[in-house]
Formats: structure tokens, sequence, C-alpha cells
């Protein structure tokens, strides 16, 4: 079972990977022309030292997810843990200490998590020193060990705001996992960037999940950042959607009973289908009843 497991492992103080479970998350960001509900009711489980992807489009609530899982701001109902501890029950100090020591974010964007005239180095230096104590970072290295270990050595000592974008979201990634966390937020590493500057970004990704050990959430709506890490989880409109794990798509069961389909039986089935589900032992069958329009 993965529930205790989770609950069992706080994880982070020793630099291990923490895990997190969101259960029955919604967000709602009241506004003057009416509340937006960015998230409604997901369900999302990840293990310490997985390393998985949430795909959605624009708008679907990626970052609203991450920034709750960080931490930023609550969540307006259900629950949301990292490494065991349930957010809603940490007060503020509480709350911080936690995103200093267990929990990485690197925002959409890499320049906004650097100081643009610093090196990567100075930017590794820098985050480390707002280290809090608590946090391990012997697994981590200094910064040279650690951007050697990334394979950044040879834009160590340039200033970060005179990097290409690939460069600059790789320190971004870097400075991120610097200061020891167990768990790394990872908003559009690769927005604007080309083909060969995302390959590196998804290979530093798996690098610091593999040889780190940390816990690794990266949303996305490039559906080739999700294809290159062994779990993705779809997110539209607030919901979690389909699932895939290492190149299969598995339907998911929401806790109303819904069903969300993998992208490729949405055509068989697009929506307001109606399907019969039949049982067949343990496997379960769905056939389009024949003659129904949509
Ligand atoms: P994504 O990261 O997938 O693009 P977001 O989490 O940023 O999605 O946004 C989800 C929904 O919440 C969108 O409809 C967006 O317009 C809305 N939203 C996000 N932030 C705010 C905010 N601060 N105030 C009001 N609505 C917001
Ligand atoms: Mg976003």
């Amino acid at each position: 079972m993965r529930g205790p497991a989770l609950l069992s492992r706080q994880g982070g103080e020793d630099g291990a990977g923490v895990g997190l479970c969101c259960e029955g998350v919604v967000h709602i960001y009241p506004s003057p022309e009416g509340d937006v509900v960015a998230l409604r009711g997901v369900d999302l489980e990840v293990d310490p030292c997985e390393l998985v992807a949430v795909l959605g489009p624009s708008g679907s609530g990626k970052s609203t997810l991450l920034g709750l899982v960080a931490g930023l701001f609550r969540a307006s109902a259900g629950r949301v843990r990292v490494g065991g501890a349930d957010l809603a029950r940490l007060g503020p100090r509480q709350l911080l200490r936690l995103r200093a020591t267990q929990v990485g974010l690197v925002l959409q964007g890499a320049g906004r998590n650097l100081l643009p005239y610093a090196d990567a180095v100075g930017n590794i230096r820098f985050a480390q020193r707002g280290r809090a104590r608590g946090s391990s970072r012997a697994h981590v290295g200094r910064p040279g060990e650690l951007l050697d270990r990334l394979g950044l050595n040879a834009v160590s000592h340039q200033a970060v705001g005179t990097l290409s974008g690939g460069e600059r979201q790789r320190v971004a990634l870097a400075v991120g996992a610097a200061t020891g966390v167990g768990l790394l937020l990872v908003d559009e590493p690769t927005g604007n960037l080309d083909r060969a500057a995302r390959d590196q970004v998804v290979e530093l990704l798996h690098r610091l999940n593999a040889d780190l050990g940390i816990t690794i959430l990266v949303v996305t709506h490039d559906p080739a950042v999700a294809a290159a890490v062994p779990r993705t989880v779809t997110i539209r409109d607030g919901r979690i959607g389909s699932e895939g794990r290492r190149g299969r798509e598995y339907a998911v069961v929401g806790q109303d009973g819904s069903i969300q389909l993998p992208p490729d039986l949405r055509s068989a089935f697009p929506a307001g289908s109606l399907v019969r589900v039949r049982r067949q032992g343990d496997r379960v069958e769905l056939v389009r009843e024949e003659g129904e329009r949509p």
C-alpha cells in the first residue's frame, strides 16, 4: 500500500526523496467577476523518489497545484500532505520551514528563480545561505561539485543573465536542488526552448531524480517532456485525467465514480457516449452502445 509507506517516510532531513499526496483538492480564486474554480477535486499520490509529469493545457490548474503543494497558499478544500505532514495543520512558520528544508519550487521562467548578475556558483551559494537548519546538503555537495555533477561546469562562472534560455533553466534547477530539498516542484521548464535544449533539461531532471534521489513533480504542456518521464498524469479543467506509466495508458476512476479515458481512447468514446462496462474476471471491458448518439 502506498499511503502508509508515504506516512512512515518523513523524508527531507536526510536528503531522502519526499512524497506527496493530494486528496480531493479543490482550489477557488475569488474574483470580482466571479469565482474561478482552478482545481475541482484532485487526487494525486507521488511516492518518495518518483519522477512524475503532470501534463495539461494552459489554464488547466498546473501552477495552482504546484503552489498548493509548495505551501504558497492553502487549498479551498481537500487535503495536501507533503512528506506525511498535512499542510492545513502547519502554521506559517512551520510552512516556511518545510519550504526551506524539504520542498523546492522552480517557477516558470528560469530567470525568476535567479540573481541575473551572479554566476551559477554565486546563485547556489545565495540559495544555500538562506537554507534553514534541518536540511542536509551533504548529498548535494559544494556549489562547484554540484555543478560538475550536473554537467554544468562549463557555465558555472558566467553571469546567469548572459546564458542561453536552456542553460539558465538548467542552472535554475540546480539552484532549486542545492538546498538539499527532497521534493522539487518544477513549473514548465521547457517553455520557449528548442528541442536540443529541452532534451538537456529533461536529462537534468532525470539526473536530479536518479543521482540525488530527489522526488520530482514537473508540470508541463509539452507532451514530449511528459513522454520522457516514467509516469505521467494528465490534468484538464482542474481535474486529473488519464494516467500513463512506461508507455501504457490507463483510465482513471474518480472518487465520484466518473472514468477519465486515456487520449487514444477518447476519439473512440467521445464525450457523451453511452458505454457499457463489462467485467471479465479481473478485467473490465468498455463497449460503446450501438446506435447511440453522443
Ligand atoms: P496552468 O498553470 O495550467 O496554466 P493555472 O493554475 O495558472 O493553470 O490557472 C488555473 C485557472 O485558475 C485558470 O483559469 C486561471 O485563469 C485561474 N487563475 C490562476 N491564478 C489566478 C488568480 N490569482 N486569480 C484568479 N484566477 C486565477
Ligand atoms: Mg502555469
